[in-house]
């Protein structure tokens, strides 16, 4: 199936390639829809789990364009259903293939999460590795509800094309979900502890 239902949840059934080309098709510039739904999510088991407890984690997910299955956990989830998963779209090894196509394809991404500096240190590794793409900006996440409406100014005055948030689950979804209508950049994704990963 294309979709698979978790606990009520949509998870895309799909491939790294197609979810790039999603994210690129989803924060096309000159795609005048672009401000619709678009946001995305990764889950994993303990998410689903979050979920099943949380109303407003579950009420992000299902507003999402999509959800993805992070990690090995889903994978295993449909096994024992008789379902095949057709890849795990997590967003760790989905990362450099977005960074690629953002810098041939010219999107902006925005990095927001993880402990200062972590996220410009992300930037400049990605940046590294792939020369003409282009970051927005970057800015850590840890910072006062009183800082809240500087930092969403932030992000749209960088005219950015994808925003990633790292706060980890639920957080980021959360706050995405609350802010959907203040925050400028077409495609947002909640990414976990993607920067951490890719800083050193
Ligand atoms: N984080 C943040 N602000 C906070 C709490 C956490 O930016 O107030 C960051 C933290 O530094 C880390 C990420 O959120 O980079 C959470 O990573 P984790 O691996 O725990 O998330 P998961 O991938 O499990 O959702």
């Amino acid at each position: 199936p294309r979709v698979l239902n978790f606990f009520g949840i949509p998870i895309q059934n799909t491939s790294m390639a197609e979810a790039v080309d999603w994210l690129m098709a989803a924060s096309d510039p000159s795609d005048p829809g672009r401000r619709a739904s678009r946001q995305l999510a990764f889950v994993n088991p303990d998410c689903l789990n979050i979920a099943w407890r949380d109303a407003d984690y579950r009420d992000a997910l299902l507003a999402s364009a999509r959800v993805l299955p992070d990690g090995i956990g889903i994978h295993i989830g449909c096994r024992m259903q008789g379902l095949a998963l057709r890849e795990n779209v997590n967003g760790t090894d989905l990362f450099p293939l977005l960074c690629a196509a953002a810098a041939q394809q010219s999107r902006s991404l925005f990095l927001l999460g993880a402990r200062p500096g972590i996220a410009a240190a992300a930037a400049e590794h990605m940046q590294q590795r792939y020369p003409a793409l282009r970051v927005a900006g970057t800015r850590d996440g840890y910072f006062d509800a009183a800082d809240e409406p500087a930092v969403i100014e932030q992000i749209n005055q960088s005219g950015a094309d994808i925003l990633l948030v790292a706060f980890g689950a639920p957080r980021q979804d959360l706050w995405l979900q609350q802010h959907r209508q203040a925050l400028k950049p077409p495609v947002r994704m909640g990414v976990g502890g993607l920067f951490d990963f890719y800083s050193g």
